[in-house]
């Protein structure tokens, strides 16, 4: 029977042991051996508990439990028996508050049918006009940056105030590069269709259960209770079983990954495992570096991936936060290496220290991205927790009128941690992906640098990865609660 070998134990090298070795799947893999470099699981999915109970996540903080991919995660929660301490935000007021921080005031996003004939800051005209644009625009070129295709749809201040913004909060990348097709794919389709509906982008799969959809149907964005990390620290667990057939590695880096007859060479200085397959879920610049010279053509395409840095900075103030809502971001034009702040505690008040009956918040300040380097210049050129903490404390500040001094400052610098989709990112993909098929090459690339950023995508991504090697399993509903008594 067949074996693999995950590079990379993040949340997307973990899921894919998980769904290689699902139970019920047509029993492809007999073993699997997962090696990761650093000397912990999870990747960026990194989180850490105060012993006053304040949770602090260093990488992802929200899941949203939408479409395939969102179904799936919550499916997969539900299976590892997470299920009590699964915290949700419900769909309502609060979060629907996301704020502009433009010309120094912070500017609410409401477009209602009500507001058609007025002017909602920070756009600049009334909004019938983008309606009447985006009407009589004209269709585009195959791939175009996002703020190309916003500005002949909508209007170049909606590609400035809007898409700018957005776009900094997802990829913390700039509007002006990252591709359409790939990061707003949904857009992208409506338009190639002449549609005026946004349509799912994953082709329906039999799957979807309908009491998933059902428990799942007031829920905004939900998390864990211990952070992110809760999910990922799950799989490890469930993956270390005596019974799995399952060998986890931390602090094994793989330096080379050769082929020949069909078969991966991998290597790791703990020595080299031949396997029948091999799931990467590296960072595509990664895996370009222990490719060997015979296959330089697609080391090359996948250097073409670039990554940014992200400064990420959680914070506690012992005051109860002045706006309520889910966070804000900043345009480009406003401020380049301050991307934007997340309201922790008005999403997961769960995760506030215990007892603190509302009287702290806890925000959570992005740094850097694709204006990294005027993030150093700003810090006159070195990254110094304290300098950081100090501009971290004044965007609160500034931002929020908080004048109290933070209990808590986390300070955590992420390198290369977004790749970014630059326009043609989506062909570069599909001759990546041809490459390996017409090479016969025993290899899966999974992870956050092919076809989606969010942990949704890359765990419904390795689910694919394997179902395309094994075939689809019979669906095996979750234990759903029947009520939504989960907070
Ligand atoms: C600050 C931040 C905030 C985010 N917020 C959200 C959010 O709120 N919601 C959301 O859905 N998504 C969010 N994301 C995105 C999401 O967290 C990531 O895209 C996702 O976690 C990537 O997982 P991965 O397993 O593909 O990659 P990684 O987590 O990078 O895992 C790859 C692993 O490979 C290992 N590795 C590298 N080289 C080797 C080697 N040679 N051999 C073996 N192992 C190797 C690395 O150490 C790493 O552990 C955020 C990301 C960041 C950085």
């Amino acid at each position: 029977m067949a074996r693999a070998v995950v590079l990379g134990g993040g949340i997307s090298g973990l899921s894919s042991a998980f769904y290689a070795l699902q139970e019920g799947a047509p029993a492809k893999f007999a073993k699997v051996a997962l090696l990761e470099a650093s000397e912990r699981f999870g990747g960026w999915l990194h989180s850490t508990k105060y012993q006053d109970g304040t949770v602090f996540d260093y990488g992802p903080r929200s899941f949203r439990p939408e479409a395939n991919p969102g179904l799936n995660t919550v499916d997969l929660a539900l299976k590892l028996g997470l299920r009590d301490d699964i915290i949700i935000a419900e769909k309502g007021d609060i979060l629907d508050n996301r704020y502009i921080y433009n010309d120094q005031t912070l500017q609410e996003l409401k477009f209602g049918i009500d507001k058609l004939f007025k002017v909602v800051p920070p756009l600049k005209k009334r909004l019938i006009s983008y309606i009447i644009q985006d009407i009589r625009a004209a269709k585009g070129t195959e791939d175009e940056s996002v703020h190309s295709f916003v500005s002949r749809r909508y209007g170049k201040d909606a590609a400035d105030f809007l898409a700018d913004p957005m776009l900094r909060g997802i990829y913390a990348g700039d509007v002006r590069k990252l591709s359409i097709r790939s990061t707003l794919p949904k857009l992208y389709e409506m338009e190639k269709r002449k549609r005026r509906t946004l349509t799912t982008s994953y082709p329906k799969t039999p799957y979807v259960h309908k009491a998933l959809q059902d428990y799942v149907s007031n829920w905004s964005v939900w998390s864990l209770r211990g952070g992110c990390q809760q999910l990922s620290d799950a799989l490890v667990g469930h993956l270390s079983r005596p019974e799995m057939p399952t060998e986890l590695h931390t602090s094994s880096p793989c330096t080379k990954l050769t082929f020949k007859d069909g078969a991966a060479l991998v290597t790791s200085e703990k020595g080299e495992i031949t396997t029948d397959h091999v799931f990467s879920s590296l960072y595509a610049g990664d895996l370009a570096k222990i490719l060997p010279e015979e296959h330089g053509e697609l080391a090359e395409e996948l250097d073409g991936i670039p990554a940014v840095s992200v400064v990420v900075v959680n914070l506690e103030y012992p005051v109860e936060s002045p706006i309520k809502g889910f966070g804000h971001l900043l345009p480009s034009s406003e401020d380049g290496p301050i991307l934007g702040v997340v309201y922790n505690s008005c999403v997961f008040p769960q995760q506030d220290k215990k007892f603190s009956m509302g009287k702290v918040s806890r925000f959570t300040v992005m740094l850097g991205g694709a204006w990294y380097d005027q993030l150093l210049e700003r810090l006159d050129g070195s990254l110094n927790p304290n300098g950081i903490a100090r501009l971290a404390n004044e965007v609160v500040s500034d931002h929020l009128n908080i004048t109290e001094k933070p209990l808590k400052v986390d300070v955590i610098i992420q390198n290369d941690c977004i790749p970014q989709y630059l326009v043609g990112h989506n062909e570069r993909v599909e001759r990546i992906f041809k490459y390996i098929k017409d090479k016969n090459l025993p290899l899966s690339l999974v992870g956050s640098s092919y076809k989606g950023v969010s942990v949704n995508d890359c765990i419904y991504n390795s689910k694919l990865a394997v179902e395309r090697l094994t075939g689809l399993p019979p669906y095996v509903a979750p234990d759903i609660p029947k009520a939504h008594f989960l907070h």
